[in-house]
């Protein structure tokens, strides 16, 4: 047998190390994403600034080039873990009072987030307070009042994010890159020529089937608040950025009353062979005090500790969200066990993302709705109805990412300029929502989470669209149905999808699943 190469004897040594920090990271995040506890907030930032030390050992880091160039290095599986311990290296290596700087500021933002409530009429509201007066209220000037009191958020952080995003850049700029932006879509191996055509080309194809979308929305809204359609408002839909379907709300959340959603959820995955209830039984699943508002998914240990946070309520959003998370724990736990802890993960986000977007979908589709709620002949007609809200929320959701991603581009090449006027240049652009009197001078794009603390991550729900599209094509080719529910798609995800992990870029597993690289086709027929 071969003596060890020097890599391995280095992955050997250093990996349980980063495996142990990254466990005591995501459990001091988890404390402080179910409490926004202070203390957690502080333990988090340390253990991030202390597992991103790590990675920050120059010597280390030159090493590995070197190795990179070795030619006697064949081992596809060793050369995969080369090429994420340079790219995770490559982003750590800048001074540790910078590393520990952002990770504080982070930390603070994301307590702040956490504990903001927005008031209302004396009252301060839960986020989902708010989306569920925007789902029912019915007079214009409570709407509108609602709306620019969920917007505050964004008027006190926007100083503390300006100056995040500008050590982000300070941190890209020292490693060679124009900013943070174009840094990070390197590291996460996507090309920016290729993102920016491939986001041009769905706008372009989609935009008569959105424009549809959005005069159907506008006739509708106008009539019910009865206001002119020039008088309707970024209020006038049932979320605060307008990313969501606004019609049939009522109805369809009418169709999870009395639904047990954590429980019709783990009878649809079982369909597809896959216990879900140890996943539920590690997770957070409803509101309480402190507890961030919004839901993720996160693999603890990189073996069997996986989790979802929700805040569940009674209304098909959650449904889709739930399906959605548990989509996200399936695939961490079906990825290869023996695969070297370094590859036990999705390549990008954006395959990860595929199969919970799938998953969400489902709260949508007829044939799967009869199974998650059960079929009723007085429930028949909203079942239906879910469908077109299918196409709808597609057609809204990629004109949303739309701003989202071009916004934060230029947030990052220039977080000089007038950033509130940028904004609503791209809301008005994409989902060509007129531009409300009275925002001039406020910081409206920094009230989306995301913006401060899910940099560059948008564009991979697009991405992720697209590609899980794709797949429901190879599913209906494969198993005869575009479905989830079978043990045929089960495994077919868990054999295609799932075990490979990061073993391959995210490009290369997208052509092992669907047998092309990624575009836009699948999901422009579905929904276009
Ligand atoms: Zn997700």
């Amino acid at each position: 047998m071969n003596p060890k190469h020097p890599l391995e004897q280095f992955i050997e040594t250093f990996v349980p190390l980063v495996a142990r920090k990254h466990k005591q990271l995501y459990k001091a995040y988890w404390l402080l994403e179910t409490t926004g506890s202070a203390d957690a907030s502080d333990l988090k930032a340390d253990l991030d600034t202390e597992l991103r030390l790590l990675f920050s050992d120059d010597d280390v880091y030159k090493k590995l080039l070197i190795w990179n160039e070795d030619t006697s290095l064949t081992d596809p599986l060793l050369k995969r873990q080369l090429n994420v311990l340079i790219r995770t290296f490559k982003q750590n290596l800048i001074p540790r009072a910078l590393l520990e700087e952002i990770a504080q500021k982070e930390a603070l933002l994301s307590q702040a987030y956490a504990n903001f409530r927005p008031k209302f009429e004396g009252k301060l509201l839960s986020e989902n307070e708010v989306r569920n007066l925007l789902k029912t209220e019915r007079d214009p000037s409570r709407r509108k009042k609602v709306w620019a009191a969920s917007k505050e958020v964004g008027e006190i952080l926007a100083p503390q994010i300006l100056a995040v995003v500008a050590l982000r850049n300070q941190l890209a700029k020292a490693l060679g890159y124009p900013d943070y932006f174009q840094m990070q879509l390197d590291l996460q191996e996507v090309d920016q020529k290729w993102l920016w055509s491939t986001l041009d080309d769905l706008a372009t194809h989609s935009d008569a089937a959105y424009t549809d979308v959005l005069n159907q929305i506008e006739k509708q809204q106008a009539q019910r608040f009865g206001v002119t359609k020039e008088d309707l408002g970024p209020w006038a839909w049932s979320d605060p950025f307008c990313q969501e379907d606004p019609l049939d709300n009522e109805g369809l959340d009418s169709l999870v009353q009395g639904v047990d959603i954590p429980l019709a959820s783990t009878n649809f995955y079982q369909k597809m062979g896959i216990d879900v209830r140890p996943i539920l039984e590690r997770s957070d699943m409803f509101e309480k005090q402190g507890k961030s508002q919004h839901a993720f998914c996160i693999n603890v240990d990189r073996d069997k500790d996986v989790r979802t946070l929700n805040n569940v309520q009674s209304s098909i959003k959650w449904l889709e969200t739930v399906l959605h998370e548990l989509g996200h724990a399936v695939y961490e736990l079906g990825l290869d066990q023996k695969l070297p802890w370094l590859l036990r993960e999705p390549p990008h986000m954006i395959s990860t993302e595929a199969m919970a977007l799938i998953a969400g979908r489902q709260a949508y589709r007829y044939e799967a709705l009869c199974q998650l709620i059960g079929y009723s002949k007085d429930k028949e007609a909203f079942m239906k109805q879910a469908d077109l809200s299918l196409k709808r929320r597609q057609l809204i959701f990629s004109r949303w990412v739309l701003v989202m991603s071009y916004f934060e581009r230029e947030l990052y090449r220039d977080p000089q300029q007038d950033l509130n006027q940028l904004w609503w240049q791209m809301v008005h652009k994409y989902q060509k929502i007129p531009v409300p009197q009275g925002r001039h001078g406020k910081n409206d794009w920094a009230a989306k989470y995301h913006i401060a603390l899910a940099p560059v991550y948008y564009f991979s729900y697009l991405l992720g669209e697209m590609f899980a599209s794709a797949i429901e094509e190879v599913l209906l080719k494969e198993t005869g149905s575009q479905g989830l529910a079978s043990e045929a798609a089960g495994q077919l995800l868990q054999q295609k999808l799932f075990y490979p992990g990061n073993s391959m870029s995210w490009d290369a597993l997208v052509q092992h699943v669907t047998k092309q690289s990624l575009n836009a086709n699948a999901w422009l027929r579905q929904f276009a």
